[in-house]
Formats: C-alpha cells, sequence, structure tokens
C-alpha cells in the first residue's frame, strides 16, 4: 500500500455533512445582495505577487509574513490571494469598468495566508466580499454596514457587536503618525519586537498589535478621531446618523484601524464573544486611494470582506446550521430482472419532477441490506421492485418514517402517487 499523504498543515476539508451550512450561507449572501443590486464579480485567485505588495502595505502581517508567494516555470512572481480587494480594484481597472463610474460588486471564494493555524484560523479560508467603487459620500459607508448587518440577522446570528472608527485622510493621519511616533517611542522598551520595525515603519499598525502587552500600552494613545479634519469628520457624524435612524446598535472604537494599510476615513468590523480570540467576523471599510495607488483613474473606494469559516461556526455553535441535504425517495432494486426497468423509472420520475430527490440502490444486496440503507438515507419513501413486483407491473411504497400500510402502485401510476404524496411541483418536459 502507498502512504498515505497527509493534507497541508492549516488546510482544511469542508466535509459532505457540512455541506448544507455552507450552501445556506452562500444562498443567504445571494439574495441579500441582489437585494441591494450588487452583481457578482469572479476575478482569479493567483495574482502577481506585486499588486499585493503595492496594495496592502510593507508593515502588515500579510505582507511581512503570510502571503503564499513563489516564482513560475516561467520567473513569473505570483501569490495567492491572500485577500480579495487588490484583486478587484486590478480587475475593474484592466477590464475597464471604471468608466461606468459607479460599481457596486460582491465575490466569494477561497484565500490564502501563512498564519500559526488554531482555531478560526487557517490557511486556506473563505470569505464573502463587498466593494463599491465611485461614491464617496457616508451614504454607501451606511449601505455596506446595513448590508453586512441583514446579511447576519438574515442568517439569525445574535450576540454581534459592530465597532466603528475613522482614519481620518492621508494628511489628517501624516499628523496623527507624528503623535503615534512620539507616543510609543516614549515607550519603546517595552514594545516587542513587531512593534519596534513598525514604530518607524507605521506606528498605526502598532494599534492592531494582538499582544496583550501590546494592547495595555495602546489603551493608553492618542486617538485620531480628537484630531479628525473637519470633512472627515462630517462623514462620520453622517455615517453615525444613518446607522442611528436604522436602530443599528454600534461602538465608536477610536483605536480600531484594518490590518491593511490602505483604508481612509471609515473602518468597522462586527465581532462576536461566542469564538474565543478569532472574534471578528467580519471588516471592512474605505479606501479612497488604493485604486489611484494601483495605477487607475482617482476612484473613490470601500468593501469589507467577512470570514466564511466563522460564519459557519458561529451558526453550527448557535444551533442555525442547515439541516443535511436527505433524499426524499430511495429507490430499492432486489433481483436481476429489476435493474433496466427499475433505472428507467427513476430518471422517469426525474424527468416528471424536476425537484425530486431520489437515491437508487445501487450494487445489489438483500430487501434487509437495501432497506437499511433506504433508512439511513433519511428518505421518507422506498419504492420497492423486486421480480414480484416486475411479473405484477406494479412497484410499492413504502413510508419509511410513518407506519403506514405499503401500497402496491401500477407503473404507469407511480409518477402521479409520488406527487401527491410529496407535494411534488412538475416541471416543463425536457
Ligand atoms: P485578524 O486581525 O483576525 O488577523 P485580519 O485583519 O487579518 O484579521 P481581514 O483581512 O480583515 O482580517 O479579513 C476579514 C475576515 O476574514 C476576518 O474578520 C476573518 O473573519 C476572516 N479571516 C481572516 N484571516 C483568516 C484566517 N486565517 N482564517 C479564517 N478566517 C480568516
Ligand atoms: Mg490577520
Amino acid at each position: 500500500m502507498g502512504k498515505i499523504i497527509p493534507p497541508l498543515r492549516g488546510v482544511h476539508d469542508i466535509l459532505p455533512g457540512h455541506a448544507a451550512a455552507w450552501q445556506h450561507l452562500e444562498r443567504v449572501v445571494r439574495e441579500v445582495f441582489a437585494g441591494y443590486g450588487y452583481e457578482e464579480f469572479r476575478v482569479p485567485v493567483i495574482e502577481q505577487t506585486q499588486l499585493f505588495k503595492r496594495s496592502i502595505g510593507d508593515f502588515t502581517d500579510i505582507v511581512e509574513k503570510e502571503m503564499f508567494s513563489f516564482v513560475d516555470q516561467g520567473e513569473d512572481h505570483i501569490t495567492l490571494r491572500p485577500e480579495a480587494t487588490a484583486g478587484i480594484v486590478r480587475a475593474v481597472i484592466s477590464n475597464g469598468l471604471l468608466r461606468e463610474n459607479r460599481l457596486r460588486l460582491w465575490c466569494m471564494g477561497p484565500m490564502f495566508r501563512r498564519e500559526r493555524p488554531q482555531a478560526g484560523r487557517f490557511r486556506q479560508f473563505h470569505q464573502i466580499d463587498a466593494e463599491a467603487f465611485g461614491f464617496a459620500g457616508p451614504d454607501i459607508d451606511a449601505e455596506m454596514i446595513l448590508l453586512s448587518a441583514r446579511l447576519l440577522r438574515r442568517l439569525g446570528l445574535g450576540r454581534l457587536k459592530l465597532l466603528v472608527n475613522s482614519l481620518g485622510t492621508p494628511a489628517s493621519r501624516a499628523v496623527y503618525r507624528e503623535q503615534l511616533t512620539a507616543y510609543f517611542g516614549a515607550h519603546a522598551a517595552a514594545l516587542d519586537e513587531d512593534s519596534k520595525r513598525r514604530l518607524i515603519g507605521n506606528p498605526l499598525r502598532i494599534l492592531d498589535s494582538k499582544n496583550p502587552d501590546m494592547q495595555r500600552i495602546v489603551a493608553g494613545a492618542p486617538r485620531l478621531l480628537e484630531s479628525l479634519d473637519a470633512e472627515s469628520k462630517a462623514h462620520f457624524e453622517m455615517l453615525c446618523a444613518h446607522l442611528k435612524g436604522e436602530g443599528i446598535e454600534y461602538h465608536v472604537e477610536p483605536h480600531l484601524v484594518r490590518g491593511l494599510d490602505y483604508y481612509t476615513r471609515t473602518v468597522f468590523e462586527w465581532t462576536t464573544d461566542a469564538l474565543g480570540s478569532q472574534s471578528t467576523v467580519c471588516a471592512g471599510g474605505r479606501y479612497d486611494g488604493l485604486v489611484e495607488q494601483l495605477g487607475g483613474v482617482a476612484t473613490p473606494g470601500i468593501g469589507w470582506a467577512m470570514g466564511q469559516e466563522r460564519i459557519v461556526m458561529l451558526l453550527e455553535a448557535q444551533g442555525l446550521a442547515a439541516e443535511r441535504d436527505r433524499p426524499q425517495v430511495y429507490l430499492v432494486l432486489v433481483g436481476e430482472r429489476a435493474q433496466v426497468p427499475g433505472l428507467h423509472l427513476a430518471e422517469l420520475l426525474r424527468d416528471a419532477w424536476p425537484d425530486l430527490k431520489l437515491q437508487s440502490n445501487l450494487g445489489g444486496g438483500s430487501f434487509k441490506t437495501q432497506f437499511k440503507r433506504a433508512d439511513k438515507s433519511g428518505a421518507q419513501f422506498a419504492i420497492v421492485l423486486g421480480d414480484d413486483e416486475v411479473t405484477r407491473g406494479v412497484a410499492a411504497i413504502k413510508d419509511l418514517r410513518r407506519d403506514v400500510a405499503q401500497e402496491a402502485c401500477p407503473m404507469d401510476r407511480i409518477s402521479e402517487r409520488l406527487g401527491t404524496l410529496l407535494g411534488l411541483k412538475p416541471g416543463n418536459a425536457e
């Protein structure tokens, strides 16, 4: 026997037993985005490495240590996308979509970060991602947050908290940066290695440190909100007014910054106390300078990303995960003579009822074995075809969940009878 090849560290299989929860989440996502007029955009999983270096920023966890980057056989420098925004911005520029001026987009798919694997933190994970381009005012910031709130609400999730902050403009941030440099400089001896490096490179990043010792120092740091420029202040106040108007509870968190450098003005996060330390389920903000930074015409942008694994974990923990999908009917086929008419019957039934979920017993087996499989499948009904039924031109319909007599039904009446029993909707003939 060959040696078993294990999966890569931090990379997970989503087993069939969990598929229903994922599909439910993805269904709700499609509905909610459609309800706000957002269009799906599918972008590549691989991009040029420089795209992420230039957009995400040098002094970030992602660029410093988390990217899966390689040089391919043709000497191209390639990175597996660690997040979706950079690729989407690249794509709206390279496809000329910004000529349409205003875009509302969403995308969903795997992201890759080489971080230390732990509960809720993986090396391949999935995000739902929303992005909008061409909207400068706070109304889109509000819409983005309302959309995420509706999505979480429609999933039934509780115990979530919305944190908001404003990072101002690059100019007001430059002033703030000086204040932070002075503050953290005075605490230099107590800073960890990452923070020391960031003190010189980008002191704002220290605010996002996960180290509890750093968080204690951060608590006393100056706050950008207090020295915000007038326009950013008005923008933030308007956003808050929208949220209040919609009854969305929020908490202003003056030290909230995002893990990436490109944010301006609004930043926000949805957090939960139900997942231990990996508490952020959705995070986003405005990035007005990013399109220009990546070579496009200056265009304001805003977006958020939601971690699908963390949402599925919450759904499962709160008993909200959708039930595993089960067949409605299990076709029991015993004996040589039942095989051909049996599979034919199954195809006819699927022609008649496109929504019907029917699983055929394949590979033979006694009545006893096949009924065991029928029961395990979760189906409500079994259709039974054996030599005897074939001779008589009937099939038996048996309710597997209720104690009612099995009925013998003429072959040409089975479809109709099943339709009635299951309340099926007929389809157009194919
Ligand atoms: P953190 O501070 O937790 O490292 P981040 O700032 O790196 O988060 P974002 O880049 O904003 O996270 O990603 C948005 C969301 O994607 C996160 O809130 C989280 O739900 C999810 N996410 C991020 N990294 C991972 C990961 N390694 N595994 C699973 N989900 C993740
Ligand atoms: Mg991270």
